[in-house]
């Protein structure tokens, strides 16, 4: 099987036809035309197996998921998808890989009509770099960096499933697992949420005039809340009570375990942002309408870092960092 034979599996499967794409894949690079007004907004992420994903995960989830993170991304800044390029390492030519993986992909661009339009196709140890692009109306791209003392904070969906999803695959903490009773639709739920997250990509593009600052939970909610505190210059009080959580994780394992996930797990993909007060009431009415819950869970104050307040409004001393590599 030679690599231009992958090639073709994966240009059948994930080159959606789009009126942009000038020239896709069979060339030497793609051509692209951006709308008038527009701004590309771009993003890449890695994925290397038994790093980022248990070896023993599917192809179709990994074609998914390795779209996914990028699009979450894509959300954070409240950008339209459009393209994505794929540097694929494979171990060997394995065609039903190939297909496997195009396929996962292709479920989830389709719904967001993205287009493979380039890529790379190399021989190593398992590897995934895809690179996605997408617009915003030129200067609204929401950024890090808005939050302002007195916005609240908001968090979509639910927090912890993915690594409570991890935690079930592994065997370990789950509460039922140890009592023998495990859930079987719990568990399916928690590792669906691990391998197959959804990005928020139509959230993003609502919050764009709305929100102060935005990101994806990818590291832990602790994490990356801490980013937007750096680069607002902001701190943030977040109560432990108010963290949203799905009827499964809290199922499946004990609550102090729940509330250590849902601050520092990663790979959620929910998106965080902050809001001021006066943008609230517009922002509900419009994630209603996308259909996406959001929970409040805190406030940008004065100060830097962030600070978990239990329910009686102290201070919690909280350990979760998130996931960090080289540590
Ligand atoms: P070149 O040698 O000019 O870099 P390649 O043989 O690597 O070209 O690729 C041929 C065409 O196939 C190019 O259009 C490239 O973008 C596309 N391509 C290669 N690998 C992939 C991939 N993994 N996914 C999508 N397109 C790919
Ligand atoms: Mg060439």
């Amino acid at each position: 099987m030679a690599e231009f034979q992958l090639i073709e599996i994966l240009k059948r499967r994930c080159a959606w036809p789009r009126a942009d794409v000038r020239v896709g894949i069979g060339d030497d690079a793609a051509v692209v035309e951006v709308p008038a007004g527009h701004e590309l907004v771009i993003c890449t992420d890695t994925l290397v197996a038994g790093v980022h994903f248990p070896l023993e995960t599917g192809a179709a989830d990994l074609g998914w998921k390795s779209l996914a993170v990028n699009l979450s991304d894509l959300a954070a800044m409240g950008a339209a998808p459009a393209w994505a390029t794929l540097a694929i390492t494979l171990p060997s030519a394995d065609p039903d890989f190939v297909a496997r993986f195009a396929e996962g992909f292709a479920e989830l661009a389709a719904q967001h009509e993205l287009a493979l339009i380039g890529g790379d196709t190399t021989s190593g140890p398992l590897t995934i770099t895809l690179t996605v692009h997408g617009f915003v109306p030129a200067g609204r791209a929401m950024r890090r960096g808005g939050a302002r003392i007195g916005d609240v904070v908001y968090v979509t969906g639910t927090l912890g499933d993915a690594a409570g999803g991890l935690r079930c695959l592994q065997h370990v903490g789950a509460s039922s697992l140890e009592s023998g009773s495990i859930d079987h639709a719990d568990r399916d739920f928690l590792v669906a949420r691990l391998h197959r997250p959804s990005p928020r990509v139509a959230a993003g593009i609502a919050l764009r005039a709305l929100a102060s600052a935005c990101i994806d939970v990818s590291d832990g909610l602790l994490a990356d809340l801490g980013h937007i505190a750096a680069a607002s210059a902001v701190g943030f009080e977040i109560g432990e009570d108010c963290l949203p959580g799905s009827s499964a994780l809290f199922d499946q394992f004990d609550t102090g375990v729940c509330r250590e996930l849902q601050m520092g797990g990663g790979d959620d993909y929910e998106l965080v942002f902050t809001i001021a007060e006066a943008n609230v009431a517009a922002m509900l009415a419009s994630m209603a309408e996308t259909g996406c819950r959001v929970s409040r869970i805190g406030r940008a104050i004065a100060g830097a870092g962030v600070h978990v307040l239990d329910r009686n409004g102290q201070r919690k001393h909280v350990t979760a960092k998130g996931w960090e590599h080289f540590t």
